[in-house]
């Protein structure tokens, strides 16, 4: 059978960690520790036919090809295809690296919601990526199946998010043997026409939006919790926890304050003793 691996090439909220001009104990941490987090992202990469696809493509995408090309030898081989979550600047600025400057890649296709399609054509420098034809822009729909390649079928959903330039979507990742749920960024499970219970109920492994731990860190950092447009870890956990003995649930999309950044924190234990995952850099997933 084709092997069908995810490799989660980031796990950082879009600014990554460190977070610029920050010293928090967190980002201090990152740069003495070398414990960076790039921004979110995922590979998914078919080693057999020497094929990978990116989702998301982010300011540390650079890197992150890098260390995807030197790992499964395909030094070389650009990636496949790019599905954008949304556009918020940790999801598509590496898109710049496709261009005439760098890369200068040709016909790459990008998948996109209808409303990030038209900004990415209607503004520079992203429509010279279109004009020069580095870039093929196609949209995508809620729900729409696309078929990746005979082993991976990707399915957009719309989820809602603070949507001032584009639509927001997370997308389901299937391959031969399991099912993976992929949402970096949600407003709250509230605001979502359907239960997150029952949605990761359908999934082997889900990857969340763990951008902010609790309610308390929200508010150590001066700001008010009805004011951050994300669903807390804690909460997640309360809603997902009698799914997280069968399923894998892993948190990603880190902010630089939150105290899963460090393994050692009694947050990461709680989160453990959860038995939730704490997604990192270039861990691996067999779908
Ligand atoms: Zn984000
Ligand atoms: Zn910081
Ligand atoms: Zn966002």
């Amino acid at each position: 059978m084709n092997e069908v691996i995810v490799n989660i090439i980031g796990t950082a909220q879009d600014a990554g960690v460190p977070h610029p001009n920050c010293f928090c104990q967190n980002c201090i941490n990152a740069i003495h520790n070398g414990t960076r987090r790039f921004a979110a992202s995922l590979a998914i990469i078919e080693p057999d036919r020497k094929q990978w696809h990116l989702i998301d493509a982010t300011p540390d995408m650079r890197e992150q090809m890098a260390d995807i090309q030197m790992k499964y030898r395909l030094q070389g081989q650009i990636m496949n295809s790019i599905w954008l979550t949304h556009a918020h600047i940790g999801h598509y600025p590496g898109l710049m690296f496709l261009g005439r400057e760098a890369i200068g890649a040709q016909g790459i296709p990008v998948f996109c919601g209808n409303n990030m399609k038209q900004m990415l054509e209607a503004n520079a420098p992203w429509s010279q990526l279109v004009e020069l034809n580095n870039i093929q822009l196609n949209s995508i729909g809620h729900e729409q199946q696309e078929q990746l390649s005979p082993s991976v079928r990707i399915t957009p959903i719309e989820v809602p998010h603070r949507n001032e330039l584009s639509e927001t979507f997370g997308f389901w990742i299937e391959g031969p043997t399991r099912k993976l749920l992929y949402i970096p960024d949600i407003d709250r499970w509230d605001e979502w026409d359907r239960d997150i219970y029952d949605v990761a109920k359908k999934a082997d492994i889900c990857l969340l939006d763990g951008t902010f731990h609790s309610i308390e860190e929200i508010e150590q950092m001066g700001r008010n919790y009805k004011e951050i447009p994300h669903p807390v870890m804690t909460e997640t956990m309360d809603r997902l926890q009698d799914l997280a003995e069968h399923t894998e649930i892993y948190f990603t999309h880190f902010n630089h304050t939150n105290p899963v950044n460090d393994q050692a924190s009694a947050f990461a234990q709680l989160v453990q003793n959860r038995a939730f995952y704490i997604a990192e850099d270039g861990m691996e997933l067999k779908l």
